[in-house]
């Protein structure tokens, strides 16, 4: 039996909740969504929730509400799931990156800055920065909002690892220092609904442009529309929008487990602790650090190898572990390493930190559905494999 690096936990209450939605009159636009958005609103200490498909959908809706269209450029990490770069192509605008901190893994505020600078100077200024919150680790976020405020840009947060993480004391999520924030409901990631996200906003307008972008650019409030005497079927598209809309399914799915979000994150933790005391520390590699004034969500548990004093080369080790039952994974390849992103002109050599934390990466097992004896044996295992 494999231990992957991540996985879910269905529980009874769970199965229930989404039996009983398969009874009831809506399988989708019925009152489950509404509750799950308005739950996740609360447990974050958001305005509003915006539940989608996927974490993918957000990120594009979110980009859409913003305006971000052809001319435009949203810079990002390239240290993150291909997603948080390709919102930005879909709205036809484009894309740049911001090197890591080579200790966080996250964008980093002070390579931000420089790069910023320069691009005042070329009047080339983004016009949304994403930070994403690796691991489950929040950016530094109060530093990124006062850039945010001198350049002129709005801040969208993907914190698709990170729905029960907070910074400087808040819940990642309730926007404290962006636009919008992004949860994403992915089965390996903390709280699921198969798939599906959610986009968080303190913005009355931004809430409801997000809305109509979910669902086809169609407004049915009466007050937006050109016309409003037509009778009550009627309705009016505005935008070009999408379907992106969560089911009810989904949406009982993630209720239930929203439940269990705390329980989740602790375990987490927990688990956290237990590698960070234990032999991994005699190998080779990096543990993953603490951050000040943040606190982990820890979706993903990600060390540096050292390879210069390691043997065997990173896909060495890769192999042997796999080979082992220990379900071992990278995150991530640099974005613009991606053959469609090296045909839009990147190349390597970019965000040298993010291609030499990359070579070094390797995500071991951490998840709420392991036991300590899935731990220890991966510990086991790494202590005779990382050599
Ligand atoms: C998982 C993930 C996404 C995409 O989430 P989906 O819900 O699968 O669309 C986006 N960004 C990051 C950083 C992710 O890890």
């Amino acid at each position: 039996m494999t231990i992957p690096y991540g996985r879910q936990v269905i529980s009874d209450q769970d199965l229930k909740a989404v039996r009983d939605v398969l009874k009831s009159d809506y399988l989708t636009q019925g009152p489950v969504v509404p509750a799950f958005e308005k739950a996740v609103s609360k447990e974050v200490s958001a305005s509003f929730g915006v539940a989608v498909n996927s974490a993918t959908s957000a990120l594009h809706i979110a980009c859409l509400a913003i305006d971000l269209g052809p001319g435009d450029i949203l810079w990002t990490s390239p240290n993150s799931f291909i997603a948080s770069a390709n919102c930005a192509l879909y709205c036809g605008a484009n894309v740049d990156f911001v090197d890591i901190d080579s200790e966080t893994y996250n964008l980093c505020p002070l390579k931000l800055e420089e790069k910023l600078a320069a691009a005042a100077a070329e009047n080339r200024l983004p016009k949304i920065v994403m930070p994403v919150h690796m691991a489950g680790h929040s950016c530094d976020m109060e530093r990124i909002a006062a850039l945010g405020k001198k350049f002129g840009f709005k801040i969208i947060e993907d914190a698709s690892h990170a729905i029960g993480a907070s910074y400087a004391g808040m819940s990642v999520g309730c926007c404290a220092y962006s636009d919008i924030t992004v949860f994403s409901f992915h089965p390996v990631k903390i709280i699921t609904t198969a798939e599906g996200g959610m986009a968080m906003t303190n913005s009355p307008e931004l809430a409801k442009r997000m809305r109509i972008f979910r669902t086809h650019g169609v407004t049915r409030d009466k007050a937006d529309m050109e016309k409003t005497d037509e009778g009550e079927w009627f309705y009016e598209q505005h935008e070009l929008g999408l379907n992106y809309r969560m089911t009810e399914l989904q949406a009982a799915l993630g209720l239930s487990q929203l439940g269990q979000l705390q329980s989740f994150v602790s375990k987490r933790q927990h688990l956290r602790h237990l590698y960070n005391k234990s032999n991994l520390r005699l190998l080779e590699l990096n543990l993953p650090t603490d951050i000040a004034r943040s606190t982990s969500s820890n979706h993903l548990f990600i060390i540096q190898l050292h390879l210069e004093k390691l043997s065997r080369s990173r896909k060495e080790i890769f192999q042997a572990l796999r080979g082992r039952g220990i379900g071992v994974n990278v995150h991530y390849i640099p974005i613009y390493f991606q053959p469609y992103y090296q045909k839009l002109g990147f190349s390597r050599g970019l965000c040298p930190v993010a291609e030499t934390y990359y070579e070094r990466a390797l995500s071991i097992p951490l998840s709420h559905a392991m036991s300590e004896e899935d731990l220890r044996r991966v510990v086991s295992i790494m202590s005779e494999e990382v050599v």
